[in-house]
């Protein structure tokens, strides 16, 4: 037992003097434009809070109603008896407002992706995908049998040379994998040019939508949307735009679906749902796709707008891009960690992101926009981004 833990006190301490040591900030109010870390408030600048629904009324009271009305949890999975009738109602209102047959909802993204490959495909078939998805498309990827070929990020000539050594290779069904936004860049997926390859190779396109669903695209239908091009299947999650609690889900045709609710194991083997998070979601996708949806998009495009044009003019380098994730590239891992030290120190919270979730030589503070803050926060954030950059050498005394 003690080499068991000696040997993992040593791991720990590697990381801990290469910079790499994440720390978690304490927030004691709710998820906001400011909270309240170590008793002060602070700008948040990290959230996935992208319409700022995270505290919203309408969906505090949804989920209290729901609560009410259909208690605190289920405690069984779906298929034994934990099915609710806000569940049918959250896969059919989901499936609709993405334009797709029908919907199965997961605890998290995270397992929808890890759910949908396994069933689907056999070591007869192959998936393709590109280089910088999420980590729960890599997991979900290994755990089936399909062949596996992946392409550089974004690059259509590669992919296309994996979809026809894939057909080369005899491969029975071709999934192409892609997040519809890659979230350490900001950056869309191609999709337009993906569904035109995945129709000459007779492939079927998956997207994982988690940031961009709500927002994203016309009423928020996400990155198909805004592409003008059709998804087969698109994977997402309620725990961001859509109210930030937790949640995911795949929507695609009937036949997918069924074979998921049939075959999926953290759908078969993991509790249902709470009836707080189905009825809130319900009253987020009303939301969103009100007036009051369409407002807050122009709110968080406005922001995104005036905050990469602010750190631009302080001398920032910036991925370019006009989604609401604004990465800050300082490219040095402990840089980052001071920069974002710095930040805190000047009431901004912004998280430093390094290897292994960004490739070395990449870190970065990813920023993030949302319709929560002000064009005041924003300016206040810009004097903190110009002190702070300053204080640790990132922008010239
Ligand atoms: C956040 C994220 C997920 C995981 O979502 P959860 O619902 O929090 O598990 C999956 N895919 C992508 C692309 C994400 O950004």
């Amino acid at each position: 037992m003690s080499d068991f833990l000696d040997e993992i006190r040593a791991r720990l301490d590697g990381i801990r003097a290469e910079g790499l040591w994440k720390r978690e900030a304490v927030i004691a109010s709710p998820q906001g434009g400011r909270v309240t870390v170590d008793g002060r408030e602070v700008l948040n600048l990290c959230a996935n809070n992208y319409l700022g629904l995270a505290n919203h009324p309408a969906l505090k009271a949804a989920a209290s109603a729901a609560m009410e009305e259909r208690g605190y949890g289920l405690a069984s999975v779906r298929f034994i008896c934990g099915t609710q009738d806000l569940h049918k109602a959250l896969e059919a209102r989901v499936a609709s407002y993405l334009g797709l047959d029908d919907a199965i909802l997961f605890a998290a993204a995270f397992d929808a992706n890890g759910a949908l490959f396994e069933p689907l495909l056999t070591d007869a078939d192959a998936v393709v995908s590109d280089a910088l998805n999420h980590a729960s498309i890599i997991d979900g990827i290994r755990l089936s049998k399909a062949r596996r070929y992946r392409y550089a990020n974004n690059d259509m000539d590669e992919l296309e040379a994996r979809l026809r050594e894939a057909r080369d290779g005899g491969a029975r069904h071709v999934l192409i994998a892609t997040d519809g936004v890659f979230s350490m860049d900001g950056s869309f997926a191609d999709l337009a040019s993906m569904r035109l390859l995945a129709d000459r190779y007779g492939a079927q396109l998956m997207v994982d939508d988690a940031h961009a669903t709500g927002f994203v695209g016309e009423k928020g239908r996400g990155t198909p949307s805004r592409a003008g091009v059709r998804a087969d299947i698109v994977t997402g999650t309620f725990g961001k735009a859509l109210g930030g609690a937790l949640g995911g889900f795949v929507a695609g045709p009937g036949p997918v679906i069924d074979l998921l609710r049939q075959r999926a194991r953290p759908y078969l083997f993991s509790n249902a749902l709470p009836p707080a998070v189905t009825g809130a979601t319900l009253a987020a996708l009303d939301l969103v796709e009100g007036p009051e949806g369409d407002e807050r998009r122009s709110r968080l495009a406005a922001n995104a707008h005036h905050w990469r044009k602010g750190l631009e003019g302080l001398g920032f380098e910036l991925l370019p891009g006009s989604h609401p994730i604004v990465p800050v590239m300082l490219h040095d891992a402990r840089r980052a960690q001071d920069m974002a030290r710095g930040l805190l120190a000047q009431g901004v919270l912004a998280t430093g992101f390094f290897y292994p979730v960004v490739p070395q030589g990449k870190a970065r503070i990813r920023t993030q926009m949302s319709a929560a803050l002000t064009p005041q926060d924003l300016d206040q954030a810009l004097e903190a981004f110009d002190r702070a950059g300053r204080e640790t050498g990132v922008l010239a005394a």
